[in-house]
């Protein structure tokens, strides 16, 4: 089975080069996961990516997490550094904690549902059907923090969480379809003898208990299973198998979905995971607060931001982790947070200030962000020129509109800004 999946990964992959290269870029936009939340939840627009993420949900009714196991290029990538890391004989240990079931919900709703969900409610919301837009690049980053991005949730996450630490941990996408992986008619299900030998349990690259949950409710109830197939692959008594039962006759329970302690218990199974559960409640404030004050900065988006304050709090958490070198990253940490905070705070109180025409306040503020974050964002510059033009100091006025200008040229605000000046 295992061959299909690397040869869908090849196909899907090989169809996104075609794609980016401007094959069928007329008629298929973006086919980015966050325009149904973008695009249909907010204003009505259904999209290629809308349409895709409407045949991903009802797909997964039936098959189940198909979409995660054989076509998302976060899930290959994910796969693709596994394998490196076992050529360098490394084998991670999937980390066991509840935030996998938190941290993606938290984000999904946070950053993906609410703010949409309020955008819409307050204005006009339209069905209307265009394909072809917005354009492949209209969400995603730049090359260099997209290239950190699958640094830091393709590999580093797989090296410290585990084998699908960014599917378990982060995807917003993951817990969306949560909801019909427990509906869908199509499981890993318990069809002979098991010898619990824990297999399938060691095999699955999720991290769930497979042996557990076979022996316990007759199939895998963990709404994580991406149906990769790997623990029926790999069963020395085929006592598991992809089966359907009809959904009339499916024993649902509400409880199985949330057996947490109760897995992970076996001691032949324990030595497959880092049990963290007794962390959870640090792990989780420390991932919010390092995640929230990066995010954002220097184009940074959700996944990479928290990927990266997940790693760190992971490793500051992990007493396996030498003292000294955590005493380290704690301290390294504790300045970053204390600097990215600053700027935020200082970028946020500098444009309220502006907007109040408080112009001595809007240069404190946009005077220290501006020195101390590195990044070209003209409009700070913008604003900042134009305060000092507003208290009579033209000279400053002239220094920060020339750098908005190297920023950008052709910036109405800048034009505007040079007219201004020039007319004083
Ligand atoms: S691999 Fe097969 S026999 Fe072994 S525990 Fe899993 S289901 Fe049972
Ligand atoms: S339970 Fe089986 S099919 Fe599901 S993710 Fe784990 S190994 Fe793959």
């Amino acid at each position: 089975m295992q061959k299909y999946r690397v040869l869908s990964f090849v196909i899907i992959h090989l169809l996104i080069f075609l794609h980016i290269a401007g094959f069928g870029q007329e008629l298929i936009g973006s086919l980015d996961f966050q325009e149904l939340f973008h695009s249909f939840l907010r204003i009505g627009t259904i999209n290629a990516g809308v349409i895709m993420v409407f045949i991903a949900f009802f797909t997964t009714l039936i098959f189940g997490r198909f979409f995660c196991g054989w076509a998302c290029h976060f899930g290959a990538i994910q796969e693709l550094s596994w394998v490196i890391l076992q050529k360098l004989n490394i084998t991670p240990r999937t980390v066991n904690s509840r935030l996998v079931v938190l941290f993606p919900l938290f984000i999904l709703l946070h950053f993906y549902i609410i703010p949409n969900l309020d955008y819409a409610l307050n204005h006009n919301w339209k069905i209307s059907i265009v394909t072809n837009t917005p354009d492949i690049w209209a969400f995603l980053p730049g090359f260099t923090i997209g290239l950190l991005t699958f640094f830091v949730d393709g590999f580093l996450i797989v090296y410290f969480l585990g084998r699908k630490g960014f599917c378990r941990f982060l995807c917003p996408w993951g817990a969306f379809l949560k909801l019909p992986s427990a509906l869908a008619v199509y499981k890993i299900r318990k069809v002979g003898n098991c010898s619990q030998c824990g297999t399938c349990t060691q095999n699955c690259p999720i991290g769930i208990d497979v042996s557990f949950e076979i022996n316990n409710f007759n199939k895998v109830v963990n709404t994580n299973c991406t149906n990769c197939m790997l623990c029926t692959d790999g069963c020395p008594t085929s006592a598991i198998k992809y089966a359907f039962t009809n959904p009339l006759k499916e024993d649902y329970q509400l409880s199985d979905f949330f057996i947490g302690d109760k897995t992970y218990k076996s001691s032949v199974i324990k030595q497959f995971f880092i049990n963290f559960r007794v962390n959870d409640i640090w792990l989780g404030l420390l991932s919010f607060i390092i995640g929230f004050a990066i995010d954002g900065l220097f184009g940074m988006g959700h996944f990479l931001s928290f990927g990266i304050a997940l790693i760190i709090s992971f490793n500051l958490l992990n007493v396996h982790v030498n003292k000294q070198v955590r005493r380290i990253i704690a301290s390294i940490t504790f300045i970053l947070i204390c600097w990215a905070v600053s700027v935020k705070y200082s970028i946020k109180e500098g444009i309220n200030a502006y907007q109040k025409k408080n112009y001595h306040s809007t240069i404190k503020y946009l005077q220290y962000s501006t020195s101390v974050y590195p990044n070209n964002i003209g409009k700070y510059f913008i604003y900042l020129a134009d305060a000092y033009f507003e208290i009579g100091d033209v000279e400053n006025a002239k220094k920060y509109t020339e750098i908005a200008f190297k920023i950008n040229p052709q910036h109405q605000s800048v034009k505007q800004l040079q007219i201004k000046i020039s007319n004083k």
